[in-house]
């Protein structure tokens, strides 16, 4: 055998990706990026990459978020930066990098790579939308145009060009470059919209400042070299922004698609009942509303599982197992799991279901529904078990602590022997906090709700405050059940569509808008 005489293992180095996050809106970050983000072991970000890109790394990841709020705030400096890399690097791990728009375009990405060099650390760089084109494509402003402009510059604004020996040309800037792109130039702008002036651009040239741009909070103003300083003042706008000098921000009369989007600005609380791909965000962000998801129902094991592990020892005993929800399927099965058992344990009984939906959860787990009603609903399922007879039958219906009891009434009226076991509870959902707050905070324009559900749920997450939260909000229901639901406990829904689907409830919510 081969003697091996070190004893210390060799660590891999790891390596450095170096990646633009784009500017804003998460979708605009590169493939490539997102796939290497997707490998990720530590991934340190900024303020300005989107936090909604965090989610696409793997969980078991590290983040590292190092601030830089621009101007004194930083939350890591440079040199702390530099050295996180490195040594990340070095213990062997994958490091993303994750910088706002592009990492060489006022970015410090060359900084942090010559560091890495000095420590011989391998690393890859990938571009990103920077933030000053994204910021003229989502203002409406072509940033080069035949007719307009052949030539375009990107300038920092950071500097304040009164000061002596400035690295910006001001004198051959001003009239040298058609398009001119100032970042990090809120702060100067008075001094920067004079300096062009006083070096000879036509104060009435066109400007336009751009805020939070590709994302749904994205603000824009418009003016002139001469004016444009004082409607950011009267706008309050504050960074990050672009400012685009040159005459191609007259063609934002024509191209401004962004903001025309039926529902920009308008911020809509999606309420859900539990996790759902979902359809109506994607939908009504299409239509540029900002959308804002809450869970307003959770659940959890039952305190015990006390009472299914003994029915579970005695299975054979009963005559039917009963599902009237797909929630108590996966809990049950889950638990059965835990166990070391599995569906072929569930020797005996005949399997109910409420429905359709539920029955092809139980087919996930090998079962074939012996029963499924023609009307889905508890009643429903009584009724058709109570029509093939349940007298003496010993009938375990598997379901949430607190639930209706209907079926398990209507069974026992009929003779049978009903053994009701709890699989889980509901309890309060992570997200209360957080959509009580988005209320309070008086932003939300509309909430939406889908199903009864998610309307008394949401009522029991406002409690006694609902009246104050929901001042001037409008609600939309995506039925007349639902709409009952909400009327039934004095809640007004605005917007109701004549068709009961996710595309019409959107479409009602654009209309309702329009009309506005
Ligand atoms: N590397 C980045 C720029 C970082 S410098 C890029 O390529 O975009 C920081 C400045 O970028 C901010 O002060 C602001 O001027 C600009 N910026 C970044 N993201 C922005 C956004 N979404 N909207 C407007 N300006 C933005």
């Amino acid at each position: 055998m081969n003697q091996d005489n070190s004893q210390q293992a060799v660590v891999r180095p790891g390596k450095v990706y170096l990646i633009g996050a784009g500017p804003g809106d998460p979708t605009l970050i590169t493939v490539k990026g997102l796939e290497l983000l997707k490998r990720a072991e530590v991934v340190v970000y900024d303020y300005l990459a989107s936090p909604k890109l965090l989610k696409f790394a793997p969980k078991e990841a590290e983040f590292v978020y190092v601030g830089k709020k621009g101007g004194v705030h930083h939350a890591h400096t440079q040199e702390e930066i530099n050295q996180m890399l490195v040594d990340h690097a070095r213990a062997g791990r994958t490091v993303v990098r994750l910088k706002g728009g592009d990492p060489f375009i006022f970015g410090r990405g060359g900084e942090e790579l010559e560091e890495l060099c000095k420590y011989g650390i391998a690393f890859e760089v990938v571009p990103g939308v920077t933030s000053a084109t994204a910021a003229a494509t989502y203002a409406g402003v072509p940033i080069t145009h035949r007719d307009y402009t052949s030539s375009l510059a990107f300038i920092t604004g950071h500097e304040d060009p009164t000061k002596q020996g400035s690295n910006v040309a001001w004198d051959k800037i001003a009239t040298g470059i058609g398009t001119l792109v100032f970042y990090m130039g809120i702060k100067n702008l008075p001094s920067i919209a004079e300096n062009l002036i006083k070096n000879g651009r036509d104060p009435q040239t066109p400007v336009a400042v751009v805020r939070w741009a590709s994302t749904p909070i994205q603000k824009s103003v418009e003016g002139t070299l001469a004016t444009i300083a004082e409607v950011v003042k009267e706008a309050g706008i504050t960074p990050p922004a672009l400012v685009v000098v040159g005459e191609v921000v007259k063609l934002r009369d024509k191209i401004n698609w962004f903001e025309k989007r039926p529902l920009f600005n308008k911020r809509i609380l999606v309420t859900r009942t539990r996790e759902q791909a979902s359809e109506l965000v994607r939908l009504l962000e299409d239509q540029g509303a900002d959308c804002v998801e809450g869970a307003t129902i959770a659940m959890e094991p039952p305190d015990s599982w006390d009472e299914l592990d003994a029915a579970l020892a005695r299975i054979s005993d009963y005559q039917w197992l009963v599902f009237s929800s797909i929630n108590a399927i996966r809990y049950f099965f889950g638990r059965l799991r835990e166990k070391g058992m599995d569906s072929r344990d569930l020797r005996g009984p005949k399997v109910a279901a409420v429905g359709i939906a539920t029955a092809e959860a139980l087919r996930e787990y090998g079962i074939r529904a012996d029963l499924i009603p023609e009307e889905f609903t508890g009643d429903g399922l009584a009724a058709s078990m109570v029509a093939q007879g349940v007298k003496g039958a010993k009938v375990l219906v598997p379901r949430a602590k607190k639930a209706r009891e209907i079926l398990p009434d209507t069974l026992r009226e009929h003779g049978a022997e009903v053994e009701v076991v709890t699989v889980y509870q509901n309890v309060r959902p992570k997200d209360y906090e957080m959509v009580r707050e988005e209320l309070a905070k008086g932003d939300i324009d509309m909430v939406t709700f889908t199903s009864s559900s998610t309307v008394t749920n949401f009522l029991d997450m406002l409690g006694t405050d609902r009246e104050k939260l929901l001042a001037g909000v409008k609600c939309a229901a995506i039925g007349p059940i639902t709409a009952k639901t909400a009327a039934k406990h004095g809640l007004k829904i605005d917007v109701q569509p004549p068709v009961y689907t996710i595309p019409s409830l959107v479409d009602a919510i654009v209309a309702f808008y329009a009309q506005q």
